[in-house]
């Protein structure tokens, strides 16, 4: 079984889906790899290194297209690529199903499989595939970074020659996987963290990392669905969230927006008038900027400022630190993969709950959304 990494080719991504540690593992268990030059550059792994650990390196992505049967990258492929690649090929990545109707159409209409890594099902079984909590993961601790480089003040506590300095207040709006890294990174630095989140769930993981947990008064019930997502709230549920967060959001220095509930846009969590309400120098980091953000003046990829506060809607945060995020994305490849293939053999069947629901394009069908009818390409 071979397996294929071209280089990626959005100009913003700097990860790659193999870094060399996993090529050995995967070729000790038998599998063959081809990388295109230059694919882990951009995350510090050169093809020296690759070539150490067994791969062999292609000079383009049509060499490595020709030889994969399974292609792994991690943004979709675009148009141009998918044109590439051959029938009866599998290419796994973060496929943005939701976003990709021309793409998937043509990538049934040649004979791809496509599996989408954010279909993976949450569940214990899949935990060494999932890419969304392994990136969440870094992008939860650069957001805290972030946010720490660009207020006025220091985090921690600090007791010196010059007077003694009280140490930063963060606030933390969502406490799922990005969530609970910016939370632990924040505490690393020294400050003092408060966090919200709507699942109940969630309280005690915020208070083990020693933030304060924010209660609302009459805390909407049922809000997690069997996969551990947040569902959609009703408009006085999220009337009564937007008057907690409003009655703490003047305290933040910084406040850092992770909130999401999958296939919809991001909830509102902090409106125009309570960043007003802000203090001078504080500044908001919106994790949710790219489904629409969780603070109503978030813009994508932009720094606004408002009334001397910074709001800052970063996209795609896990890719600036490349290294790391390739490595965890790449145990995440190598554990779909093994599970996959077993004797050298692609054991690939819709009925089969972890790579069943991922596949977006298979046998010449789109079959995304997974209850829409089956269209042919
Ligand atoms: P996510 O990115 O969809 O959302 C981030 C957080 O925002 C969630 O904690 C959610 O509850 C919260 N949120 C949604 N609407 C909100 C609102 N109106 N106000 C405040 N907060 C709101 O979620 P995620 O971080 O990817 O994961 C969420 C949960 O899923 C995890 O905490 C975990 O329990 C579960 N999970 C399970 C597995 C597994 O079993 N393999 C893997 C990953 C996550």
């Amino acid at each position: 079984m071979r397996l294929g990494v071209p280089k990626e080719t959005s100009a913003e991504e700097n990860r790659v889906a193999l870094v060399p540690d996993t090529v050995a593992r995967l070729v000790k268990a038998g599998f063959e790899i081809v990388i295109e030059t230059g694919a882990g550059v951009r995350a510090y792994f050169a093809d020296e290194a690759y070539q150490r650990a067994g791969a062999a390196i292609l000079p383009d992505a049509a060499a490595v297209f020709a030889q994969a049967e399974i292609v792994l990258k991690v943004q979709r492929p675009s148009i141009e690529e998918a044109g590439m690649l051959p029938s009866g090929c599998v290419v796994v990545a973060l496929m943005q199903p939701a976003a990709s109707t021309e793409l998937m159409a043509l990538l049934a209409e040649r004979g791809v499989t496509a599996l989408a890594m954010e279909l993976l099902p949450r569940i214990s079984a899949a935990q060494a595939m999932d890419v969304l909590s392994s990136q969440a993961t870094v992008a939860g601790y650069k957001a805290a970074l972030l946010g720490a480089v660009t207020i006025g003040r220091l985090m921690p506590m600090m007791i010196t020659a010059a007077g003694t300095l009280i140490p930063s207040s963060v606030l933390v709006l969502g406490a799922g996987v990005a969530g609970l890294q910016a939370i632990a990174t924040a505490r690393r630095l020294g400050a003092q963290v408060a966090a919200f989140d709507i699942r109940a769930a969630s309280r005690q993981e915020v208070e083990s990392l020693g933030a304060h947990f924010i209660e609302t008064e009459q805390a909407p019930a049922n809000v997690e669905s069997a996969g551990g997502y947040a569902r959609e709230l009703a408009q006085d549920e999220q009337r009564r969230v937007l008057q907690t967060i409003g009655r703490h959001i003047g305290e933040a220095d910084l406040v850092i927006t992770t909130a999401q509930v999958p296939g919809r846009t991001a909830p509102r969590l902090i409106t125009a008038e309570m960043v007003a309400a802000m203090k001078p120098g504080s500044v908001i980091v919106d994790l949710a900027a790219d489904t629409g953000g969780n603070c109503e003046l978030t813009q994508l990829d932009r720094t606004v400022q408002s009334n001397g506060v910074s709001i800052l809607g970063p996209r795609n945060l896990a890719a600036t630190v490349p290294t790391h995020a390739s490595q965890m994305y790449s145990r995440n490849m190598q554990s779909l993969v093994q599970y996959m293939v077993r004797d050298q053999k692609l054991m690939l069947e819709l009925d089969d709950r972890i790579v069943g629901p991922m596949a977006i394009t298979h046998q010449g069908l789109v079959r995304y959304p997974a209850d829409a009818s089956r269209t042919a390409a």
